[in-house]
């Protein structure tokens, strides 16, 4: 399907709201079952023109950057002295942490205080580990994507924004890499 020479794919769920999501650079439109697409489209065209312009971006930018090559090992050993300092810093206590391969995301935190890192994390730079644990650890002081995280976030990190756009463009550069490695 294509609007305005957008490429997308429509998929009707048990939700509430209407979502986009683009996990692999491709725009899927995520409907409460029975609405239609076309009103929606229509409804939040510029929305929907806004994040595309947003992801091409990020895909552009894929080019002049390089994934980090590091062992497990190392990995590991990044992620746990990381969240150490971070956790101090922060002032939280942390269960566990987890690696996993996560299709969605670089990493969550659980209720339980359970961090979960994605496995695919091992290609980011280090600044951009060191904002991802940082961003999960504060999820334990605010749940929430509201203004008292974001103010947690912005003292230590006032380019969050910009963090979050590289970690698209990461997104992006690691699925490529691991589809390739694939074949
Ligand atoms: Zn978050």
């Amino acid at each position: 399907m294509e609007l305005l020479n957008i490429p997308y794919k429509v998929s009707h769920r048990a939700v509430k709201y209407p979502r986009l999501e683009f996990k692999t650079g491709e725009l899927l439109i995520v409907l409460p079952f029975g609405a239609k697409p076309e009103i929606l489209l229509d409804k939040y065209k510029n929305w929907i023109i806004k994040q595309f312009n947003f992801i091409k971006g990020c895909l552009e930018s894929t080019e002049n950057r390089k994934l980090i090559m590091r062992s497990e090992e190392m990995f590991r050993k990044l992620i746990h002295s990381l969240t150490r300092e971070t956790a101090k810093e922060l002032r939280v206590e942390l269960n566990h942490i987890y690696f996993r391969m996560m299709r969605t995301k670089w990493a969550s935190i659980s209720p339980a205080k359970n961090l979960t890192i994605n496995s695919l994390a091992k290609y980011l730079p280090e600044y951009l580990i060191r904002y991802v644990i940082f961003h999960e650890l504060a999820h334990i002081i605010e749940k929430r994507h509201n203004e008292k995280f974001w103010g947690i976030i912005s003292r230590k990190f006032k380019n969050h924004q910009k963090l979050e756009r590289e970690m698209f463009i990461y997104w992006f550069l690691v699925s490529n890499h691991c589809k390739k490695g694939m074949k």
